[in-house]
């Protein structure tokens, strides 16, 4: 009967729900372990500008090698770091890498430095010692503030009452800079890129999709798209856009005004072994057009 199927499907569809909930226990209880292992890697994706397509900086992401299932992408994984709260631990690894890395490139190529972007959750910027642990990175690494940006999104940047994380003063007085990831999609209010030390806004990948070729008339999402770029310039925020993969897209983009861009079109995330071709020579561009 319906009824008897509704139940069997109900137990069947719970003894699966318990699998995955085992299977996420077990990876968030390996982690601690798996960053001894030394298991985490940093990929890092190109920023270009899109008036000249060529390298500006980069975007560090984690990866995880993980011993029996490949290779991790970072959302299998860093909700549960943030559950369990390993986040800390693990963000701090990231960051040191990242600046290690972007110290080295800028030493070895000083005609073209370029600055490194690293993602940072909520839990591991409220950490009160997180400025202090920052500012020891650079220290150690040689990474000059200037060319470290940190990527935060809306909710971390600012609570649910609308009070602003207390660690941006600080961080942005070192020289450091701020970015707002994900711009768009969650309840976006440009107002705070006024009073906050915010010097990125990076456009979220959505927005983007919707684009097409700057010789057609601008649809309403385009002429959002324009007037958030018009805003973030007023209050002297740079923009960056996310996901651009056609050329179309980036032809809009930069038609609209957007500074920088990042997505398949320039390229894939790469190991940091691929990147020294693309830092010599004050960097080539990294399309045709
Ligand atoms: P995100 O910070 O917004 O990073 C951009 C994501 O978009 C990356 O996914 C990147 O590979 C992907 N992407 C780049 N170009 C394109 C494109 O043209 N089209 C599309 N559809 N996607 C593109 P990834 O590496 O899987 O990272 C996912 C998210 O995981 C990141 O989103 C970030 O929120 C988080 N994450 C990555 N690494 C770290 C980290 O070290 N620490 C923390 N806290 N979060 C991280
Ligand atoms: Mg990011
Ligand atoms: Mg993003
Ligand atoms: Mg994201």
């Amino acid at each position: 009967t319906a009824k008897s199927e509704g139940r069997a499907r109900y137990v069947m569809y719970d003894a699966d729900r318990n699998a995955r909930q085992a299977a996420r226990y077990a990876l968030a209880a390996d982690m601690p372990d798996a960053l001894d292992r030394d298991e985490f890697t940093v990929v890092y994706q190109p920023l270009v500008s899109l008036a000249d397509e060529r390298l500006r900086g980069v975007e560090a992401l984690v990866r995880w090698r993980h011993p029996a299932r490949g290779l991790l992408s970072p959302d299998s994984f860093i909700p549960l770091a943030e559950e369990t709260g390993v986040i800390v631990a693990l963000g701090r690894h990231v960051l040191q890498r990242a600046c290690a890395q972007g110290a080295e490139w800028a030493r070895r190529f000083p005609d073209n430095p370029v600055f490194v972007s690293v993602n940072v959750t909520v839990a591991q910027a409220r950490e009160p010692a997180f400025p202090a642990e920052v500012a020891k990175i650079l220290a150690d690494t040689g990474l000059d503030p200037r060319l470290l940006v940190l990527e935060l999104t809306e909710s971390a940047i600012m609570d649910a009452d609308g009070a602003p994380l207390a660690a941006l003063d600080v961080l942005a007085a070192s020289g450091i800079r701020i970015a707002i990831d994900d711009f768009g999609t969650g309840y976006s209010n440009l107002a705070y890129l006024r009073r906050l030390p915010i010097h990125i806004l990076k456009l979220a990948g959505p927005f983007v999709d919707g684009l097409r070729d700057p010789a057609s008339v601008a649809t309403v999402d385009e002429q959002i798209v324009e007037t958030i770029i018009q805003l973030a310039h007023v209050l002297g925020v740079t923009v960056t856009a996310e996901a651009v993969e056609t050329r179309p897209q980036a032809d809009r983009l930069r038609h609209l005004g957007c500074d920088t861009g990042q997505g398949y079109l320039f390229s894939r995330p790469l190991p940091a072994a691929a990147m020294p071709p693309l830092l010599h020579n004050s960097g080539p561009a990294l399309t045709v057009r």
